[in-house]
């Protein structure tokens, strides 16, 4: 049905990547540079990947994969689309970075402030990470107050003050999922639990006064897809105003992707500030940070709150940005990227109810999540972690058959533009058919 060399289970090999992989070990941490890369909770060793074109991934064995990580979520348009690509040649050929201004700082910024309209001025940093940290900062410093507040289940980077889970019992304030972080940061941040609107009233109460901001991803999905009802955002945003305190959209994954302008948009929730990152990039390192003239006003250099960066706004990321951007404010791209995703989760959806399989696929915009249980998700503590053995033998079968997913259940799965319906029909069928052995043997 096809000319590409997709493998089959009776083909698939990785012999080339686990060589590369035992070497990698001895040279880095696991043998790699972000820990979910090191397939610790799928069947391993790591795929090593020297080649995209479209949505597809293309395999140091020699074999191709339709890609539904798409680099975790930057690659909107997929690999190598061939504007982007021009315009980061040209740029790259006058020259990698020149810690200065430069006329792409300005055609980007316009592209997105013209286009989004809850912000007026952003900084663009060079990771998501840094975007967070950067904002936490700004509310800190514009409000003169210390503690944040955030959401169990929601992932910020990993920013000090942002590693950190839900103490138990009523205590909120948060203990740290890592090593290496002084407790005292830890006790600046409370978490609570997300859909929770009494929990977030009490932490607002109780903290009156001292609370900078609640962070949150708007559309949680980084630790499966926690779609939260509107009314609950809403509550969250009339809440923060009630308290005069900060409200800050991480918008990493969702911004760009559920709509040019994020979910801040697809809600229509205004938040005081949101972060980017990402699609903002168009798979180069960039992020950003961005709201209202006010409150950016105290941005160094024109304000109290220092933030600085060597590669920021580095010409050829802004290049890539610029050209990804371009593409996504074509009329009718986010109505078929949704279409698409709509149309084959669907069917997936109809082979798993078919089957009797517990499955669902939970969707919005291009990005979903395939999830062995049948109930709706809101809060991380809802989710099942010994079914995600289910999703260790569907990763290990998607593989043999040609199809790639990120290497954690806890992981969202994206469709590009690139993703024909040709493409989207193979990876049902092939997901379909790992299915079978996941359920049936
Ligand atoms: C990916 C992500 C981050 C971190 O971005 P990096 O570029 O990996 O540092 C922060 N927040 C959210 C919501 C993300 O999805």
């Amino acid at each position: 049905m096809n000319s590409r060399p997709y493998p089959t289970p009776a083909t698939f090999t990785r012999a080339r990547s686990g060589e590369l992989f035992e070497t990698a070990k001895t040279y880095f941490p696991g043998g790699v540079h972000s820990p979910v890369r090191a397939f610790k909770s799928v069947q391993g060793p790591a795929i090593f990947f020297e080649r995209g074109e479209g949505c597809h991934l293309f395999d140091v064995d020699g074999q191709a994969f339709v890609d539904f990580c798409c680099s975790w979520g930057p690659l909107i348009l997929g690999h190598v689309h061939p504007a982007v690509l021009e315009r980061v040649q040209t740029t790259a050929a006058n020259g990698m970075s020149f810690g200065t201004p430069t006329p792409h700082d300005n055609l980007i910024g316009k592209l997105i402030l013209d286009n989004h309209r809850f912000i007026e001025m952003i900084r663009f940093v060079s990771s998501g990470t840094e975007a967070v940290m950067s904002a936490l900062r700004l509310a800190r410093g514009v409000t003169g107050r210390s503690k944040v507040i955030k959401f169990e289940g929601c992932y910020h980077g990993h920013v000090d003050s942002m590693l950190v889970k839900a103490g138990s019992g009523l205590v909120t304030f948060g203990i740290s999922t890592s090593a290496g972080i002084p407790e005292a940061y830890a006790q600046e941040t409370i978490v609570v639990p997300l859909a929770d609107p009494e929990a977030l009233e009490s932490a607002l109460r109780q903290n009156a006064g001292e609370v900078a901001c609640v962070i949150i991803e708007p559309i949680p999905a980084n630790n499966g897809l926690l779609l939260q009802n509107i009314e609950f955002l809403q509550f969250l945003r009339e809440k923060t105003r009630e308290y005069g305190v900060l409200l800050i959209f991480d918008e990493v994954i969702s911004g760009f992707r559920v709509g040019f302008e994020g979910a801040a948009g697809l809600y229509d929730i205004e938040p005081d500030i949101l972060t980017f990152g990402k699609i903002i990039g168009g798979g180069m390192p960039v992020g950003a940070y961005a709201a209202s003239r006010a409150i950016m006003e105290n941005v160094a250099p024109m304000g109290p709150v220092y933030q600085a960066g060597t590669l920021s706004a580095n010409p050829v990321a802004m290049a890539a940005g610029f050209a990804t951007l371009t593409e996504l404010l074509k009329p009718g791209f986010y109505e078929s990227l949704e279409e698409k995703t709509a149309q084959f989760t669907m069917h997936l959806q109809a082979y798993c109810d078919t089957r009797g399989y517990e499955v669902t696929f939970p969707h919005v915009g291009s990005i979903f999540w395939p999830t062995f249980t049948r109930k709706h998700i809101h809060r991380s503590d809802e989710i099942d972690g010994s079914r995600m053995d289910f999703f260790k033998t569907m990763h290990l079968e998607c593989l043999k058959r040609g199809v790639y997913f990120g290497p954690s259940g806890y992981e969202v799965g994206f469709v590009s533009a690139a993703h024909t319906e040709a493409d989207l029909d193979f990876a049902a069928e092939m997901i379909c058919e790992s299915l079978d052995v996941v359920f049936e043997g």
